[in-house]
């Protein structure tokens, strides 16, 4: 048995480490096969070209979409801001309306906050208890006035997972673009574009196992043909809609990562669902409660509270065993209550004792052990001190 290597690392949903056969994949392509991509009057551009089409058609092909429907972009982030400005910008002069949620991503709420500073239109609706937008709700928030709705896929805070197939339907019922945030859902559950009536959806190489810098943007080629204006000009590339000369070895690793996840995730998933239930289980016997859906959640995913002790105190106090967050990377840093966990319905109290676990491909039993003996020591240890 391996010996076990500290801190264990507990925050996926940040990011994953790389893969080694993605690690492997992409070598060559810094080296011996570093051609341009667009560059095809010799064979160095050619075997680049050749490595982005097959890629960019293992991407498609896993998420149920055709090659010409696969932007490349930066990540997540990028493929946000590209899928909100582009598509609004685009159909400015006729509609200007966009409805999206509170618990998105900053990414899209950021985005969201600069189209209303130029003009636009947002609707922010709530979501029930568990982190779900209430149909009915996003049914009366459309009007003749909107062009798109983006709500994110699964939660990169409370791992709840949207009722997506719903909410296409009744964007396409009501003729409004349907953009998704997939960063966290791509690679650890089955997404079938189409079947969804997903008419964008970004996504991102390193929440699984893939490089980081990397992402990219569906965009539907056919009823409807999605539209949009750039947001990066240039040279033209991905059919002038993201300009830039193409990162071929992180492109290469973000096909391999989504092929490894999608063969895995089968079989990760129950490992997860294991490993996270037991959690939930021990973690109950110290009044832990499980913030998110308790069913319709990404399995290797777990946000629980300790009432009345605070996140901070116990991540620090384990912090040389094992890597935990408190909430999202992206306001860790910043001492303001998680947006997520408010718009669930908790008091800033209750957001200031949740932490975040993320498993990973990488962890094993013993590990998961070790958190939660670890968690529950120190549960208890730090609620006879407030008492
Ligand atoms: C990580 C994440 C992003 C940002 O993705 P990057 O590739 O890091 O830009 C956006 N949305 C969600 C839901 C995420 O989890």
């Amino acid at each position: 048995m391996p010996e076990i290597s500290y801190p264990i690392y507990l925050d996926s949903h940040s990011t994953t480490p790389v893969d080694p056969r993605v690690f492997e994949e992409m070598r060559p392509y810094f080296t011996e096969k570093f051609g341009n991509a667009s560059s095809l009057d010799h064979s160095f551009g050619y075997h680049a070209s050749v490595a982005v089409q097959q890629s960019r058609e293992n991407i498609a092909k896993s998420i149920g979409a055709s090659m010409d429907e696969i932007v490349f972009t930066s990540g997540a982030t990028e493929s946000d801001n590209l899928a909100l400005i582009g598509v609004m910008k685009r159909n400015k002069d006729k509609r200007k309306h966009l409805i999206t949620s509170q618990t998105e991503h900053k990414a899209i709420l950021d985005t969201a906050r600069h189209l209303e500073e130029i003009g636009y239109k947002v609707t922010y609706l709530p979501v029930d208890e568990f982190g779900q937008v209430n149909p009915e709700e996003l049914k009366s928030a459309i009007t003749n006035d909107t062009v798109l709705i983006s709500i994110m896929f699964a939660n990169n805070e409370i791992g709840t997972i949207a009722n997506v197939a719903e909410i296409g339907k009744i964007a396409h019922e009501n003729n409004v673009y349907f953009h998704t945030d997939a960063a966290q859902a791509v690679g650890h559950i089955p997404i079938d574009v189409k079947k969804l009536n997903i008419d964008l959806m970004s996504f991102s190489s390193h929440k699984i196992y893939g490089p980081k810098g990397i992402g990219a943007l569906y965009l539907r080629g056919i009823s409807p043909r999605v539209k949009l204006d750039p947001i990066v000009y240039g040279g033209g590339q991905e059919k002038g809609m993201r300009s830039g000369t193409l990162n071929v070895p992180e492109i290469v690793g973000f096909a391999k990562a989504i092929e490894i996840a999608n063969n895995e995730m089968e079989t990760e998933n129950v490992k997860f669902k294991i490993w996270t239930d037991s959690m939930i289980k021990e973690f109950s016997k110290n009044d832990g409660k499980q913030n998110g859906h308790p069913t319709n959640r990404l399995m290797h995913n777990l946000n629980v509270r300790f009432d009345g002790i605070e996140s901070k105190a116990i991540i620090n106090s384990v912090s040389k065993k094992l890597a935990i967050s408190a909430g999202s990377a992206c306001t860790t840093q910043a001492v303001e209550p998680s947006h997520v966990l408010l718009a669930l319905g908790l008091t800033e109290e209750q957001t200031h004792s949740s932490i975040r676990i993320g498993c990973s491909r990488f962890n094993t039993d013993e590990e998961i052990q070790i958190v939660i003996d670890e968690i529950r020591k120190c549960v208890e240890s730090l609620a006879k001190i407030q008492i």
